[in-house]
């Protein structure tokens, strides 16, 4: 309806109930409160609203709409006209106002702000309508009481009031972090904050992060949640859900073990969780954690027994091996323990427990290797050995443990496994392999079963073969396969256990020729008949002399590659280039001086793939770097011996620069012996010094002067064969101080732990060197790769060197390769024995292994020192009293008259003790 405008009177003092009705400036018909009493001075009109309850409000906003026309555009205004109004509130319990109270001034009326208009205008147009529009939003508190009234005063202006609006703010109810919170006012301050306390969903508990229990949340003034102190978690057997608003049971067969925000897991192996909300899975029968594991780890379960139970008698002690459980119950941790009892009458007779004499290595329960040496036991008598496998939930099983069982009678014993097997020769199709006698034959062997088998194939495929002598030719085998053997000695009482597997591969058509030198000595060595032996030895006649002869007439030489002028002629000359395409880099396996040592494979047109390793230089190189890394490949390209490592050829056309040669699968020596450590024969061992020895003749032969032949620089290929390699001599040139095998001034770094006295004082590097380094190479492959002279310094090795002292034999080291050991460490070098006589040395010790069997000390470390020994066979010396004169010790020569020792043979055998 077009009501037109009230204009308040002077003097108005009105509520607020009354407004007038407009058009406002969109045409709408709306209700004002205007005033314009401009010409008149001393304004002061009220309009007051009605009582408006608190509803438990702190603060009060208050959006005022309103217009102001401004002074000066009116025309007979009073100096007082104003373009402003004041807004006020007063409080009060209940609806009591009245006309005259709260009485209209200040005082009873508290002030919340005096309103100035952003926009004023000048004019109205034809319509009345108001053009400028505007809005203020003020706020108060806090407040206290039941309501409130607000008033609006005028005092001169020319404005209307076209809406107010009152509000305030709260904080919903809200489920935060696993806690609810209930619904919050904002605070009496604009700024304050007030603290809603919360309280944890079912299932869930508080977590104090904050050290301070509780949980609680904050609300602003504006009416929004924030700083969260504290928050909760779903408990054990509980996972959150629903965007951390609920806890929900962990459904059947699944778990959660802690409080916190993780999921519920399924249980592990062999447990279950009955009902929801579990925090632990319970075992299945039969299966059990132990102490020390966790409540979330699997349930396990008794190993089965132990598999391949077999016995072999050393002397008058039983090593007892066996392989691990086929089922270990889930679980890393298995021992052993061993349950000896001995049979009265033979194995018919009642068993009862050994006594306490009877003495375990290294003990009889706990074991964790899967070996031990029983000993004291007495001769002629019938033993039952079980032995248990327990693990760590064995004591918590109601179950025995599974175990296996042996009879072994002291008096019959089988034969001991053959350590060892040799590629005489290979064709095509046929493999010719020898092997040395047992070391206990415990008996005279009636012969040999070889077992064989394509190593491609099941093991279940294999073949058998028997042999009365110890070397045997297998024939119809397919060319280029590799077959896997295992030999066994058989006397009247039965047959022995198997040798380890070795592996052997027949030739394909048109390879490199397969070199019998180095395995012919072990020919000789096994028993063969007289004429056998003479046939053989005739072979070695043919097979050597025209090696010798031409040794003699100074044929071949080693030729010092940096005495070329141009280095890449020796290059040229020594190795081949090899086209890039032909190779195929497969793993990176170690780090060269250089740059990366990888393994690969090698394959020329036409011809069989070989496994190679590949040395790269890596980039950025100097050129002198390039030649010292090159010069390696020139000096081992002149060599060709099964004992030193093989150069296949070079890349020098194309980037990486790279140095090709066969692969020797298990990597250096010293490494290698430290991975296994006790796990060879003593003959295995010697047969390993024995090709070191072999390839170190021929370089001396070769008048090459090696200076850093240490077990380091030995690699060993997957047959065992140890080749001699590492040519460079850059490393004599670094200086890195960090070093500590290679010390000395910059330009001749020595290793001098390896390195021979005179080498070390005064440069003197001969093949009679190379010897000393090699009795260190023989300690060092004894010792199953200990560090020689242990944590001694440099310059307490030096000194010790210069006062006598010798590395005493390493643990269970044979007497006679000590004493083979001290020979090379002769302080005087043309004293030391040459390299061939080190390989015919330790020929004899592979024909005769029972000149292994006497050790030196049990102890490893220097109780005192040593003196230098000569051989049993040392030419010069003919019985044990020129021995004791020789090493100044003929004060004991009654002393070892009285106790029998006047051969070599029997002084080779005696202990330190
Ligand atoms: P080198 O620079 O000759 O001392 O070689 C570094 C490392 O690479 C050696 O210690 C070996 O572990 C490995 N390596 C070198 N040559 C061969 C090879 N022909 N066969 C297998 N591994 C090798």
């Amino acid at each position: 309806l077009p009501i037109p405008p009230l204009c308040l009177p002077p003097g108005t003092k009105q509520i607020l109930d009354l407004p007038l009705h407009v058009l406002d400036d969109k045409k709408r018909l709306i209700r004002t409160f205007e005033v314009c009493n401009v010409a008149e001075p001393g304004q002061n009109n009220w309009l007051r609203t009605h009582f408006i309850e608190r509803h438990g409000a702190h603060r009060v906003h208050v959006r005022v709409r309103f217009s102001v026309r401004d002074c000066s555009s009116m025309r007979a205004v009073a100096s007082s006209c104003k373009e402003t109004f004041t807004l006020y509130y007063h409080q009060s319990e209940a609806d009591t106002a009245s006309q005259e109270l709260p009485e209209w001034r200040e005082g009873p009326w508290t002030k919340v702000d005096t309103i100035a208009a952003d926009e004023s205008f000048s004019q109205v147009d034809s319509t009345g309508k108001v053009v400028k529009m505007n809005v203020k939003v003020r706020s108060f508190g806090p407040l206290t009481k039941h309501g409130f009234y607000l008033a609006f005063q005028d005092s001169g202006a020319c404005m209307s009031l076209v809406a107010v609006q009152v509000y305030f703010y709260k904080c919903p109810a809200v489920v935060k972090g696993f806690a609810s919170f209930p619904e919050t006012f904002a605070g009496g301050e604009r700024t304050s904050l007030v603290e809603s306390p919360g309280k944890c969903v079912p299932n869930a508990e508080e977590t104090s992060m904050t050290g301070s229990p509780g949980v609680r949340l904050h609300c602003n003034g504006e009416g929004e949640w924030m700083v969260a102190i504290g928050r909760c978690t779903c408990k054990a057997g509980y996972q959150p859900i629903d965007e951390e608003r609920a806890c929900q049971a962990c459904p059947l067969g699944f778990f959660k073990v802690s409080v916190g925000d993780d999921p519920c897991h399924l249980c592990p192996a062999h447990s279950h969780a009955p009902l929801p909300g579990s925090s632990e899975c319970v075992c299945q029968n039969h299966y059990y954690r132990s102490a020390s594991d966790n409540s979330d780890a699997p349930c396990t379960g008794i190993p089965s027994a132990p598999r391949d139970l077999s016995y072999e008698i050393v002397g008058s002690n039983v090593l007892l091996t066996w392989r691990l459980p086929k089922d270990l119950g889930g679980r890393k941790d298995v021992f052993f323990n061993v349950i000896c009892k001995v049979c009265l009458a033979g194995s018919s007779g009642p068993c009862v427990r050994c006594g306490d004499s009877v003495q375990f290595e290294p003990r009889q329960v706990g074991l964790t290797e899967s070996r031990v040496q029983v000993s004291n036991l007495l001769a002629r008598v019938q033993y039952t050995f079980e032995i248990q496998a327990v693990n760590l939930v064995t004591e918590l099983s109601s179950e025995a443990p599974h175990y296996a069982t042996i009879n072994v009678s002291t008096s019959q014993s089988v034969p001991s496994a053959v350590p060892m097997m040799h590629q005489v020769s290979r064709t095509t199709n046929s493999i010719t392999l020898s092997w040395p006698q047992p070391d206990q034959p415990n008996g005279i062997i009636l012969d040999y079963q070889l077992r064989y088998f394509d190593k491609a194939e099941d093991e279940g495929n294999s073949f058998t073969l028997t042999s009365e002598t110890n070397m045997a030719t297998i024939s119809n085998l397919s060319p280029g396969k590799i077959y896997a053997f295992q030999v066994r000695a058989r006397t009247a009482v039965g047959y022995g256990p198997y040798s380890g597997k070795m592996y052997f591969q027949t030739s394909v058509g048109g390879e490199r020729s397969e070199m019998v030198q180095d395995r012919l000595p072990l020919i000789v060595g096994s028993a063969l008949g007289g004429l056998a032996f003479l046939v053989i030895a005739g072979l070695i006649l043919v097979m050597f002399w025209p090696v010798s002869s031409t040794a003699g007439l100074g044929v071949k030489y080693y030729i010092d590659p940096s005495t070329y002028e141009d280095p890449n002629e020796a290059i040229r000359e020594f190795a081949k280039e090899i086209d890039v395409s032909f190779i195929k880099i497969e793993e990176v396996i170690g780090s060269g001086e250089f740059g990366e040592v990888c393994f690969g494979r090698l394959k020329h047109p036409g011809k069989r793939e070989y496994t190679v390793a590949i040395k790269t230089l890596k980039s950025g190189y100097t050129e002198e770097q390039r030649r010292e890394f090159l010069s390696e490949a020139s000096i081992m390209g002149q060599f060709e011996h099964p004992n030193v490592i093989h150069l296949e050829g070079v890349v020098t056309k194309s980037r990486p620069v790279m140095i090709v040669t066969e692969f020797m699968e298990n990597g250096s020596l010293d490494s290698f012996l430290r991975q296994k450590e006790g796990q060879f024969s003593v003959l295995q061992l010697v047969g390993m010094l024995r090709g070191i020895a072999a390839g170190m003749h021929y370089l001396s032969d070769m008048n090459y002067v090696h200076r850093d032949l240490a077990a380091r620089n030995i690699l060993v290929n997957s047959n065992l064969v140890c080749k001699v390699s590492d040519f460079g001599l850059s490393r004599f040139l670094e200086d890195d101080a960090s070093n500590r095998t290679y010390t000395g001034a910059p330009g001749c770094k020595i290793p001098i732990r390896w390195t021979a006295p005179e080498a070390v004082q005064y440069r003197k590097f001969t093949s009679s060197s190379d010897v000393w380094s090699y009795g260190i190479v023989m300690w060092e492959v004894m010792s199953y790769g200990e560090r020689p002279y242990w944590d001694m310094s440099n310059q307490d090795v030096i000194n010790a060197i210069d006062q006598d002292y010798r590395l005493p034999p390493p643990p269970d080291c044979p007497t006679v390769l000590h004493l083979l050991m001290l020979d090379c460490w002769q302080k005087e070098r043309v004293q030391r024995p040459r390299f061939e006589q080190i390989v015919s040395a330790l020929d004899k010790m592979i024909r005769k292994p029972s000149a292994l069997k006497a050790t030196g000390t049990g102890s490893s470390r220097p109780s005192q020192p040593l003196l230098s020994n000569c051989p049993p066979d040392f030419p010069s010396l003919s019985n044990a009293h020129e021995w004791l004169d020789a090493i100044k010790m003929s004060r004991y020569k009654e002393n070892f008259d009285q106790a029998g020792l006047i051969t070599f043979d029997v002084i080779s055998r005696m202990t330190l003790e």
